[in-house]
């Protein structure tokens, strides 16, 4: 890879608590330690840990807001029009009683009803939906963190904004969140290449399935990290060679790395060897990456 070569990496996994933070955080800090050009973005805003990992300056914090409807009263004829507009049920409307209410918890911001008012009764206000923090490391890298109003339905605005407002660098590792639900989707549609951590056992299977069937449907590029490995049985890896899926790494059950990560550190910075498995780990990106299709 030339040092001008872009390329953005998604950490996702079916479901939490299989490693890709443990992933995510130990490959950014081994690249940065390399003077990799690399910054690191906490996508999984409903609950970022990254900072426990990897701490850094706080040096910004933005508030990321999207537009509620105000509904005035007094204009409303009531024609029901915006309600029928809204795909959250975010409108609940009486006509009969004169009652309408914008419920904000459902609301997404999309506009949709403003569009569709013909009265001139609706304006719109801004309604903060979490924040997004921007962390200053050395060697010029950036750790930028999207983190979610508690009570908020989506965390995706926060999503996309702490992506928008990531740093410079030509590597950027994305923490994304679990799952294959919006948060997921925003996440990985901005990402290049896509590596799934997962576990070798009939959940991890199962959510992995659903995890490349999302994938393939969005055209994208991924390969395979299985942890754990040694625990389970052997059904990932038969899945992973019958469908031709990289297998990108596998981490032993190790005590060692579950006593580091409990107490919030990295085992990279721990112990060389873990480190230049990380960057193994890059280089059998790029190279699968680097491939025509998976
Ligand atoms: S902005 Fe969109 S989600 Fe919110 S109430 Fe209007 S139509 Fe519904
Ligand atoms: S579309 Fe406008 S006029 Fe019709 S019910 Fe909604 S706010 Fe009232």
């Amino acid at each position: 890879m030339k040092q001008s070569d872009k390329i953005k990496i998604a950490i996702a996994s079916g479901k939490g608590g299989t490693g890709k933070t443990f992933v995510a955080t130990n490959l950014f800090y081994s690249l940065k330690k390399r003077d990799y050009d690399v910054d690191m973005v906490d996508c999984d805003a409903e609950e970022p840990n990254c900072t426990i990992f990897i701490s850094g300056d706080l040096v910004g914090s933005t508030d990321i807001t999207h537009k509620v409807p105000v509904i005035d009263e007094i204009a409303c004829a009531y024609c029901d029009k915006c309600r029928q507009y809204c795909n959250y049920k975010a409108i609940f409307l009486l006509p009969e009683a004169k009652i309408i209410k914008v419920i904000e918890e459902l609301c997404h911001g999309c506009g949709a009803c403003s569009v569709a008012c013909e009265y001139g009764a609706i304006r719109e206000k801004d309604v903060v939906q979490g924040e997004v923090n921007r962390y200053r490391l050395d060697n010029g890298c950036y750790l930028t963190e999207a983190r979610m109003k508690i009570g908020v339905m989506s965390p995706v605005p926060v999503i996309k904004a702490a992506i928008n407002k990531a740093g410079e660098n030509n590597i950027k590792i994305m923490d994304s969140p679990p799952g294959t639900s919006c948060p997921f989707i925003h996440t990985v549609a901005r990402a290049d290449y896509v590596v799934l951590v997962t576990e070798p056992t009939p959940f991890g299977l199962s959510d992995l399935r659903q995890s490349i069937k999302t994938l393939d449907g969005m055209d994208k590029r991924y390969g395979v990290i299985i942890n754990r490995a040694g625990l389970g049985d052997t059904k990932t890896y038969d899945y992973l060679k019958t469908n031709n899926i990289p297998l990108l790494m596998e981490i032993s059950f190790d005590r060692k790395i579950a006593c580091h990560y409990s107490k919030g550190e990295l085992i990279a910075k721990e112990d060389i060897q873990w480190r230049e498995k990380f960057i193994d780990l890059f280089n059998n990106i790029l190279k699968h990456y680097g491939d025509s299709g998976n």
